[in-house]
């Protein structure tokens, strides 16, 4: 008989299991010792941060601060000051509880502590690397707490590896630093990465949380943000609605700034999101979402406790009647503001408003179209640039269309060997390759004649053996994804430079990005400059994007860029080409002449893959004329 195997993990090898949970990257870190900050009562808190937080997280606080023993013991599992037995589970006013924070971080990182209470003469430094206490001692330091987190997992090389770029990961910690900052505007924040200050938030003064969080809300997403607000203010015995969302002509493209928080905690939530959404109805076109920051406050026996430190997702009791309140307040909230413009005085902000003088008469808007432009011949050279209104540049630079596309359809769909283009992705398309390969494919004779936009969506065009059904969008989305791929290959990128350039003011989780992203961003056709801080100047931009809003551009490209890099893992070329053929595009619900769908049918044809846009969705599908006669049971 062999001996019995089962025994104790060490605590060192028991809190690095348990810090896998609690600490998966540094913004994880950044959230816990946030949060601890706050529970201690800080006024002030400063995180300096080195290297996206790989080499140095520091959170300083001017809170309450730990005598020795105690400082000592908040290393330790299940050690916390907050709950002493589990009916305070039930009746939490701290954002941590579970006492698992600093035993799991300083069992991956090296870390340095310094904490002082008040009335205590001297601090106490503490330094922890790996779980191991290598000194403990009286030190000199001001009152509150400081904990250096340094080179986080660096006894855990998988998880290290498994970071992303320090672009990602930052944006990972500015989310969480915006997050926290957000639901508590009382209390003043900054925030340094690589020495360079990138933000500094003065603790609110207004009255009013509202007021506060809305002072909150400009300094973290500027100035322009003041006029955009609505205030909300929904009283019910489930739930209690404040917070803003915002006028819908600011609604963007992309999902920004969209934040719940509930019982002043971050949650996410797609139902609400979409009670939000609903709540707009008429008022957005289609595909544009509004920001909000929307604060939840319900009795916290109606909410399913996720005590998970990670976890944001939530349940209510009564989810749907939380769903109606809320949509209705968000409704009640836009109908007011249509009606009276909402005057806030707690904030004083210097508006500019336009105005009207000898100088400057003004003249009626007018809109300036050539009748004779079309935009898929290739315009002369002294055609004025002002009149191009698609973005298909002349498609002459980019290689020869053939004219005998459905020919090229049909040997595309033949081509039985075909596989999963390289740069789709989406599952399941396999089946759909399989269907398609079963369609008859004979020569197509050329129906020339035959082309219909429907519902200004999709394409219609006979083929022999049925009707190809191409979807507008996703068509030119391919089209331009290649143009630009192969122009970022062979490094011949046309730009247009403009006129008067525009300057360009972003946030700084924004101008991080960008600024990461340059090098690609100007291969590709931009001429963007780094002006200092947050600001970027566009000298030029790609050719076939000119009749864009640079601002909206950039800020497209980016919102989708980030998406894109957390969900595809795309290189960042790619996945910049990628963006900018999705913000490029012609959109659905445009109308197109015959010419120009007939132009861009040829492009599509004339791609390495047409039958997948970039996102891998289905550019086009065939219906067989046998499956007509089937329907009609001939
Ligand atoms: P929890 O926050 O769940 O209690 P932590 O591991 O995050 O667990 O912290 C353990 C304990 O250490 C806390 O309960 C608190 O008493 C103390 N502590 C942590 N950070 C600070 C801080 N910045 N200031 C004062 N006390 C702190
Ligand atoms: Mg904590």
């Amino acid at each position: 008989m062999s001996s019995d195997i089962i025994r104790l993990l060490p605590d060192a090898v028991a809190n690095q299991i348990a810090a896998g949970e609690v600490v998966q990257r540094p913004a994880s870190a950044v959230k816990e010792l946030l949060e601890n900050a706050i529970d201690a009562g800080a006024e002030n808190i400063k995180l300096i941060v080195k290297d996206a937080g790989r080499t140095l997280i520091q959170v300083i606080d001017d809170g309450k601060g730990m005598s020795s023993t105690d400082a000592r013991m908040s290393f330790e599992r299940h050690a916390t000051s907050k709950i002493k037995n589990a009916d305070d589970l039930f009746n939490l006013h701290t954002m941590g509880f579970r006492g698992e924070a600093l035993a799991s971080i300083a069992a991956v990182a090296q870390v340095e502590m310094r904490t002082k209470r008040r009335d205590d003469a001297v601090a106490t430094c503490i330094i922890i690397e790996g779980s191991k206490v290598i000194s403990q001692e009286p030190c000199a330091a001001s009152d509150g707490t400081s904990i250096s987190v340094k080179n986080l997992f660096f006894n855990v090389p998988a998880r290290r590896n498994f970071l992303k770029s320090d672009a990602v990961e930052f944006r990972h910690i500015l989310e969480e630093f915006e997050r926290v900052a957000l639901s508590h505007p009382y209390i003043g924040f900054s925030l340094y990465h690589n020495n360079a200050e990138i933000y500094r938030l003065e603790p609110g003064n207004a009255e009013s949380f509202q007021g506060a969080l809305r002072q909150r809300i400009v300094a973290l997403f500027g100035n322009p943000y003041n006029q955009r607000l609505v205030p909300l203010q929904e009283i019910t015995d489930i739930v209690r609605v404040s917070g803003f969302t915002c006028k819908p002509e600011f609604a963007k493209k992309t999902r920004g700034e969209q934040y719940f928080f509930l019982n002043n905690r971050f949650i996410k939530s797609s139902y609400l999101m979409h009670a939000v959404q609903a709540s707009y109805e008429q008022l957005l076109p289609s595909d544009s979402f509004p920001s909000f920051f929307i604060f939840l406050e319900a009795p916290p026996s109606s909410i399913d406790v996720n005590i998970h430190p990670t976890k944001t997702e939530v349940k209510f009791e009564d989810e749907r009647a939380v769903y109606a309140i809320l949509r209705s307040g968000v409704k009640r909230a836009l109908g007011q503001y249509n009606i009276a413009p909402t005057l806030d005085f707690e904030q004083e902000m210097s508006i500019e408003i336009p105005y009207k003088t000898p100088e400057n008469p003004v003249s009626a808007p007018g809109i300036y179209v050539n009748p004779n432009y079309n935009p898929f011949h290739p315009s002369p050279e002294t055609a004025p640039d002002v009149n191009r209104k698609s973005s298909f540049g002349s498609s002459s630079s980019f290689g020869k269309i053939p004219d005998n596309w459905q020919e090229m359809y049909a040997t595309h769909m033949n081509t039985g060997g075909m596989h999963l283009p390289s740069d789709t992705v989406a599952p399941g398309l396999e089946e759909d390759f399989a269907e398609q390969q079963e369609i008859e494919h004979e020569q197509e004779k050329q129906h020339s004649g035959n082309i219909w936009q429907l519902h200004e969506k999709y394409i219609l065009t006979p083929i022999k053996s049925g009707v190809l059904v191409i979807d507008q969008q996703r068509a030119h989305e391919r089209v331009l994804f290649e143009r630009f791929r192969q122009a970022l290959e062979s490094q011949h990128s046309a730009s247009q430079q403009k006129l008067f350039p525009d300057t360009l003011e972003f946030s700084p989780a924004a101008a991080a990005v960008i600024l990461s992203i340059l090098e690609p961003l100007n291969e590709i056709g931009f001429d963007v400059r780094h002006f200092g801080s947050n600001t970027f100047v566009v000298h030029g931009v790609p050719a076939g994007t000119e009749h864009l809003e640079s601002s909206s551009l950039l800020e497209g490209i980016l919102q989708q860029y980030m998406e894109n890099d957390q969900d595809l893992k795309s290189a960042p070329k790619e996945n910049i080409a990628r963006a900018l053929a999705r913000q490029a595009s012609i959109k659905s619900g445009r109308k197109m002449e015959t010419e120009e769908m007939r132009a861009l049918i040829d492009e599509l044809f004339g791609c390495e893959q047409p039958a997948y846009a970039p996102d891998g969705k289905p550019v086009f599908i065939n219906f067989p004329i046998e499956e007509l006669d089937k329907r009609f049971k001939r």
